[in-house]
Protein backbone atom coordinates (compact mmCIF):
# COMPACT_ATOMS: atom_id res chain seq x y z
CA UNK A 1 0.00 0.00 0.00
CA UNK A 2 2.66 2.10 0.94
CA UNK A 3 6.74 2.10 -0.22
CA UNK A 4 8.79 4.64 1.23
CA UNK A 5 12.53 4.08 -0.16
CA UNK A 6 15.70 6.38 0.92
CA UNK A 7 13.25 9.26 1.60
CA UNK A 8 15.43 12.67 2.37
CA UNK A 9 13.57 16.35 3.22
CA UNK A 10 14.87 19.49 4.56
CA UNK A 11 13.25 22.21 6.36
CA UNK A 12 14.49 25.66 5.71
CA UNK A 13 17.85 23.96 4.54
CA UNK A 14 18.04 21.82 7.52
CA UNK A 15 18.27 18.18 6.83
CA UNK A 16 15.41 15.71 9.10
CA UNK A 17 14.96 12.77 6.98
CA UNK A 18 18.11 11.26 6.35
CA UNK A 19 17.22 7.98 3.89
CA UNK A 20 14.21 7.01 5.84
CA UNK A 21 12.31 3.34 4.18
CA UNK A 22 9.22 1.87 5.33
CA UNK A 23 7.22 -0.41 3.52
CA UNK A 24 3.36 -0.72 4.80
CA UNK A 25 1.01 -3.58 3.43
CA UNK A 26 -3.06 -3.37 3.54
CA UNK A 27 -4.08 -5.15 6.99
CA UNK A 28 -1.15 -4.37 8.42
CA UNK A 29 -1.18 -1.47 11.69
CA UNK A 30 2.45 -0.24 12.08
CA UNK A 31 3.87 1.80 15.18
CA UNK A 32 6.67 4.56 14.88
CA UNK A 33 8.42 5.43 18.30
CA UNK A 34 11.31 7.37 18.74
CA UNK A 35 12.95 10.40 21.10
CA UNK A 36 11.48 13.90 21.13
CA UNK A 37 12.88 15.82 17.36
CA UNK A 38 13.39 12.56 15.97
CA UNK A 39 11.22 13.17 12.60
CA UNK A 40 8.39 11.59 13.62
CA UNK A 41 5.93 14.74 12.64
CA UNK A 42 7.76 15.56 10.03
CA UNK A 43 7.42 12.22 8.47
CA UNK A 44 3.92 12.37 8.05
CA UNK A 45 3.75 15.85 7.06
CA UNK A 46 5.95 15.53 4.14
CA UNK A 47 3.64 12.25 3.34
CA UNK A 48 0.91 14.48 3.89
CA UNK A 49 1.76 17.15 1.53
CA UNK A 50 2.71 19.73 3.80
CA UNK A 51 4.05 23.03 2.27
CA UNK A 52 7.86 23.70 3.03
CA UNK A 53 8.78 20.19 3.22
CA UNK A 54 11.46 19.75 0.73
CA UNK A 55 11.63 16.43 -0.72
CA UNK A 56 15.52 16.21 -1.60
CA UNK A 57 15.63 12.53 -2.37
CA UNK A 58 14.17 8.89 -2.14
CA UNK A 59 10.27 8.44 -2.84
CA UNK A 60 7.49 7.37 -1.74
CA UNK A 61 4.69 5.48 -3.36
CA UNK A 62 1.06 5.08 -2.58
CA UNK A 63 -1.22 2.17 -3.91
CA UNK A 64 1.26 2.91 -7.06
CA UNK A 65 1.03 5.83 -7.74
CA UNK A 66 3.96 8.56 -6.74
CA UNK A 67 2.75 10.27 -3.65
CA UNK A 68 5.11 13.17 -3.82
CA UNK A 69 3.76 14.28 -7.17
CA UNK A 70 0.37 14.09 -5.71
CA UNK A 71 -1.03 17.83 -4.52
CA UNK A 72 -2.37 17.50 -0.34
CA UNK A 73 -6.04 17.05 -1.37
CA UNK A 74 -5.19 14.62 -4.27
CA UNK A 75 -3.65 12.83 -1.97
CA UNK A 76 -6.11 12.56 0.84
CA UNK A 77 -9.03 11.84 -1.89
CA UNK A 78 -6.77 8.77 -3.05
CA UNK A 79 -7.78 7.26 0.34
CA UNK A 80 -4.56 9.12 2.83
CA UNK A 81 -5.77 10.72 6.12
CA UNK A 82 -3.43 12.50 8.11
CA UNK A 83 -4.32 12.94 11.99
CA UNK A 84 -2.95 15.74 14.25
CA UNK A 85 -1.14 16.23 17.59
CA UNK A 86 -2.87 19.90 17.40
CA UNK A 87 -6.26 19.52 15.60
CA UNK A 88 -6.97 23.49 14.56
CA UNK A 89 -10.36 25.29 15.58
CA UNK A 90 -12.33 26.77 12.62
CA UNK A 91 -14.94 28.85 14.34
CA UNK A 92 -18.02 29.60 12.16
CA UNK A 93 -18.34 26.02 10.59
CA UNK A 94 -19.95 23.33 12.16
CA UNK A 95 -18.31 20.13 12.57
CA UNK A 96 -21.11 18.36 10.37
CA UNK A 97 -20.17 21.26 7.56
CA UNK A 98 -16.71 21.06 7.56
CA UNK A 99 -17.27 17.21 7.61
CA UNK A 100 -19.89 16.68 5.04
CA UNK A 101 -17.61 19.45 2.88
CA UNK A 102 -14.63 17.48 3.20
CA UNK A 103 -16.27 14.11 2.26
CA UNK A 104 -18.15 14.89 -0.62
CA UNK A 105 -15.17 17.17 -2.11
CA UNK A 106 -13.15 13.81 -1.64
CA UNK A 107 -16.37 11.72 -3.59
CA UNK A 108 -16.23 14.64 -6.36
CA UNK A 109 -12.65 14.32 -6.93
CA UNK A 110 -13.09 10.62 -7.12
CA UNK A 111 -16.27 10.94 -9.58
CA UNK A 112 -17.91 9.38 -7.19
CA UNK A 113 -21.64 10.23 -5.77
CA UNK A 114 -22.07 13.09 -3.20
CA UNK A 115 -23.87 11.40 -0.34
CA UNK A 116 -27.18 13.87 0.11
CA UNK A 117 -28.25 15.49 3.85
CA UNK A 118 -30.36 12.33 5.52
CA UNK A 119 -27.54 10.10 3.96
CA UNK A 120 -24.88 12.21 5.40
CA UNK A 121 -26.43 12.08 8.90
CA UNK A 122 -27.25 8.42 9.36
CA UNK A 123 -23.43 8.16 8.37
CA UNK A 124 -22.53 10.88 10.67
CA UNK A 125 -24.47 8.99 13.39
CA UNK A 126 -22.56 6.18 13.22
CA UNK A 127 -19.67 7.19 13.02
CA UNK A 128 -20.11 9.32 16.54
CA UNK A 129 -21.62 6.36 18.01
CA UNK A 130 -18.41 4.27 17.67
CA UNK A 131 -16.62 7.23 19.35
CA UNK A 132 -19.13 7.72 21.84
CA UNK A 133 -19.32 11.33 20.73
CA UNK A 134 -22.68 13.17 20.91
CA UNK A 135 -24.11 14.73 17.86
CA UNK A 136 -24.80 17.58 19.63
CA UNK A 137 -20.64 18.19 19.38
CA UNK A 138 -21.28 17.87 15.95
CA UNK A 139 -23.59 20.80 15.36
CA UNK A 140 -20.94 23.05 17.25
CA UNK A 141 -17.87 24.69 15.27
CA UNK A 142 -15.34 22.93 14.57
CA UNK A 143 -13.02 22.14 17.77
CA UNK A 144 -13.82 25.58 19.37
CA UNK A 145 -14.08 24.78 22.70
CA UNK A 146 -13.48 21.36 22.94
CA UNK A 147 -11.38 19.39 25.19
CA UNK A 148 -8.48 17.56 24.41
CA UNK A 149 -10.13 14.26 24.58
CA UNK A 150 -13.34 15.76 22.71
CA UNK A 151 -11.16 16.84 19.73
CA UNK A 152 -9.43 13.78 18.80
CA UNK A 153 -12.65 11.72 19.15
CA UNK A 154 -13.98 14.26 16.49
CA UNK A 155 -11.34 13.56 14.64
CA UNK A 156 -11.41 9.98 14.60
CA UNK A 157 -15.58 10.47 13.56
CA UNK A 158 -13.83 12.58 10.36
CA UNK A 159 -11.66 9.48 9.46
CA UNK A 160 -14.83 7.26 10.23
CA UNK A 161 -16.85 9.35 7.79
CA UNK A 162 -13.95 9.31 5.41
CA UNK A 163 -12.94 5.86 5.50
CA UNK A 164 -9.87 6.40 4.40
CA UNK A 165 -7.51 3.20 3.22
CA UNK A 166 -4.52 4.69 4.78
CA UNK A 167 -4.53 6.32 8.07
CA UNK A 168 -1.03 8.23 9.82
CA UNK A 169 -1.76 9.61 13.66
CA UNK A 170 0.22 11.63 15.11
CA UNK A 171 0.48 11.69 18.86
CA UNK A 172 -3.16 10.89 18.59
CA UNK A 173 -2.63 9.37 22.47
CA UNK A 174 -1.27 12.94 23.68
CA UNK A 175 -3.55 14.51 26.13
CA UNK A 176 -5.98 12.03 26.76
CA UNK A 177 -6.94 10.22 30.25
CA UNK A 178 -7.68 6.77 30.37
CA UNK A 179 -11.43 6.32 29.13
CA UNK A 180 -10.96 8.60 26.31
CA UNK A 181 -7.76 5.94 25.08
CA UNK A 182 -9.54 3.42 25.04
CA UNK A 183 -12.04 4.76 23.24
CA UNK A 184 -10.02 6.17 21.00
CA UNK A 185 -8.49 2.55 20.63
CA UNK A 186 -11.38 0.98 19.60
CA UNK A 187 -12.39 3.52 17.13
CA UNK A 188 -9.56 2.87 15.16
CA UNK A 189 -9.82 -0.82 15.12
CA UNK A 190 -13.20 -0.36 14.58
CA UNK A 191 -12.49 2.15 11.41
CA UNK A 192 -9.45 0.81 10.27
CA UNK A 193 -8.72 -2.65 11.53
CA UNK A 194 -9.90 -4.19 7.94
CA UNK A 195 -7.70 -6.63 5.44
CA UNK A 196 -7.80 -3.73 2.66
CA UNK A 197 -6.88 -0.74 4.84
CA UNK A 198 -3.41 0.00 7.15
CA UNK A 199 -2.48 2.18 10.04
CA UNK A 200 0.69 4.21 10.30
CA UNK A 201 0.41 5.18 14.37
CA UNK A 202 3.21 7.91 15.35
CA UNK A 203 3.48 7.57 19.34
CA UNK A 204 6.13 8.14 22.11
CA UNK A 205 4.37 6.04 25.05
CA UNK A 206 3.06 1.79 24.57
CA UNK A 207 0.25 2.68 26.36
CA UNK A 208 -2.11 3.27 23.20
CA UNK A 209 -0.84 0.19 21.49
CA UNK A 210 -2.24 -1.71 24.52
CA UNK A 211 -5.61 -0.86 22.64
CA UNK A 212 -4.27 -0.98 18.63
CA UNK A 213 -2.05 -3.82 18.53
CA UNK A 214 0.29 -2.91 16.01
CA UNK A 215 1.57 -5.83 13.52
CA UNK A 216 5.29 -4.11 13.24
CA UNK A 217 7.29 -1.33 15.77
CA UNK A 218 9.92 0.83 14.26
CA UNK A 219 11.88 2.96 15.92
CA UNK A 220 13.14 6.31 14.14
CA UNK A 221 15.75 7.84 15.03
CA UNK A 222 18.28 10.92 13.16
CA UNK A 223 15.48 10.94 10.25
CA UNK A 224 16.06 7.02 9.89
CA UNK A 225 14.19 3.46 10.72
CA UNK A 226 17.41 2.33 13.09
CA UNK A 227 15.33 -1.05 14.16
CA UNK A 228 12.01 -2.86 13.79
CA UNK A 229 10.43 -5.37 15.76
CA UNK A 230 6.89 -6.28 16.30
CA UNK A 231 4.64 -5.19 19.71
CA UNK A 232 7.76 -6.43 21.84
CA UNK A 233 10.28 -4.03 20.78
CA UNK A 234 7.08 -0.84 22.34
CA UNK A 235 7.58 -2.85 25.58
CA UNK A 236 11.56 -2.90 25.91
CA UNK A 237 11.61 0.39 25.00
CA UNK A 238 9.11 1.32 27.34
CA UNK A 239 11.39 -0.41 29.88
CA UNK A 240 14.95 0.44 29.13
CA UNK A 241 14.86 3.55 26.72
CA UNK A 242 15.83 4.63 23.65
CA UNK A 243 19.42 5.09 24.97
CA UNK A 244 19.84 0.69 25.69
CA UNK A 245 17.93 -0.28 23.08
CA UNK A 246 19.57 1.51 20.39
CA UNK A 247 22.95 0.61 21.76
CA UNK A 248 22.20 -3.06 21.79
P1 LIG B 1 9.35 14.51 16.39
O1 LIG B 1 7.96 14.57 15.88
O2 LIG B 1 10.00 13.18 16.19
O3 LIG B 1 9.47 14.96 17.81
P2 LIG B 1 9.80 16.60 14.44
O4 LIG B 1 9.55 15.94 13.14
O5 LIG B 1 8.75 17.48 14.99
O6 LIG B 1 10.25 15.51 15.51
O7 LIG B 1 11.14 17.45 14.32
C1 LIG B 1 12.34 16.92 13.76
C2 LIG B 1 13.39 18.00 13.69
O8 LIG B 1 13.00 18.97 12.74
C3 LIG B 1 13.64 18.74 15.00
O9 LIG B 1 15.02 18.96 15.12
C4 LIG B 1 12.89 20.03 14.81
O10 LIG B 1 13.49 21.09 15.53
C5 LIG B 1 13.04 20.26 13.32
N1 LIG B 1 11.92 21.03 12.76
C6 LIG B 1 10.62 20.64 12.75
N2 LIG B 1 9.85 21.58 12.19
C7 LIG B 1 10.69 22.59 11.84
C8 LIG B 1 10.51 23.85 11.19
N3 LIG B 1 9.29 24.27 10.81
N4 LIG B 1 11.61 24.62 10.98
C9 LIG B 1 12.84 24.19 11.35
N5 LIG B 1 13.07 23.01 11.96
C10 LIG B 1 12.03 22.22 12.20
MG1 LIG C 1 7.64 15.66 19.38
MG1 LIG D 1 6.13 15.04 16.71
Amino acid sequence: MLTIDNLSNEIDGKAILKGLSLTINAGEIHAIMGPNGAGKSTLAYTLGGRPGYAVTGGSATFEGADLLDMEPHERAAAGLFLGFQYPVEIPGVSNLQFLRESLNSQKRARGEAELNGGEFIRLAKEKAGLLDLDMDMLKRPVNVGFSGGEKKRAEMVQMGILDPRLAILDETDSGLDIDALKIVGSGINAIMRKPDKAVLLITHYQRLLDYVKPDFVHVLAGGRIVKSGGPELALELEREGYGEVLAA
